[in-house]
């Protein structure tokens, strides 16, 4: 890795984390990301360029606004930094190829998905359409090497030449990812709707995934839908126990009879389990980040376990 390109990119990194700061908290809000220049969201005073360098600025005013003093959300900082990270994490594991600027192009977004379905349960058409054509346009350049171009190619021969074929060949393993991935999505949906009665995966989560397939291919698709699963379960699970037994504790020096504290804190846990909604999202789009960065040594080792 070279220690120049590296600062270069991670400097970049922040810039576009900055601006992904004003996509999370604009496209929710249906505002274009473009006009009018950011403003403190209290005093509506608009912010001078040199507030609004990325990291620094936040430092040097200690998270608040120069006119009104509101605070700003260390957040801000974290999605800058987050950033500038998984772009020199990029560059580090694939170098300065057209590889890197994929998945920084797929960081960059996913990042931006996770924050708005974690703040508002929103995942902005705008970021998932443009990015599932992305995803698509990629594959031409990046080979994403999965089944189609692995089996198929053996089986059919298209009469074009060998560079042409794999790369259609590699679109089509892309888009054979959009499509598992959101039919995928979309089943397990209408599944959960009989099931719970409630709606537990909107379109925007099968869009989500419908851009995710694009970026990795069947494989990665069906791994990121099977951990977040994992993930998502074992988050709700906790989320329940940890009401069930915090109400619990609290009932119990609340009321007299600790038979009746119990069932009012099983109530409570039973409640959580009926209502709560769960951003399926972000845990969709943090095991896809995973996935790029693990997921071929995890599908390597599971396949040598047999
Ligand atoms: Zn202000």
């Amino acid at each position: 890795m070279d220690p120049f390109l590296a600062s270069a990119i991670f400097a970049l990194g922040l810039a576009f984390g900055s601006f992904l700061n004003v996509c999370i908290y604009r496209l929710p809000l249906g505002l274009s990301v473009i006009t009018p220049r950011s403003a403190c969201p209290r005093c509506k005073h608009p912010i001078a360029f040199y507030d609004n360098i990325p990291v620094l600025s936040w430092l040097i005013l200690r998270g608040r606004c120069r006119g009104c003093k509101a605070r700003i959300s260390p957040r801000y900082l974290m999605i800058e930094v987050i950033t500038a990270l998984l772009f020199v994490a990029c560059y580090g594991v694939f170098g300065l190829t057209l590889s890197t600027l994929k998945y920084c192009t797929f960081a960059f977004l996913l990042l931006g998905l996770i924050f708005t379905d974690a703040e508002t349960k929103l995942l902005p058409d705008k970021l998932t359409l443009p990015g599932l054509a992305l995803g698509l346009i990629f594959s031409l350049f990046v080979p994403v090497n999965d089944l189609a171009s692995q089996f198929l190619s053996n089986v059919v021969s298209l009469p074009l030449s060998g560079d042409i074929s794999l790369r259609i060949f590699s679109l089509l393993d892309s888009g054979l990812g959009a499509v598992v991935g959101a039919s995928f999505i979309y089943g397990a949906g209408a599944i959960y709707l009989r099931w719970r009665g409630m709606e537990g995966m909107g379109l925007g989560d099968v869009k989500l995934m419908a851009m995710i397939g694009a970026f990795l291919g069947i494989k990665l698709t069906v791994f990121t839908i099977f951990a977040a699963s994992v993930a998502g379960s074992l988050f709700g699970l906790s989320t329940v126990l940890i009401v069930w037994l915090k109400r619990t504790h609290r009932f119990m020096k609340r009321l007299a009879n600790p038979q009746a504290a119990r069932r009012r804190g099983w109530q409570s846990a039973q409640m959580v389990y009926r209502f709560y909604q769960m951003p399926f999202g972000v845990f969709l789009g943090g095991t896809a980040l995973l996935a790029f960065f693990f997921g071929n040594q995890v599908l390597r080792w599971y396949g040598s376990m047999w």
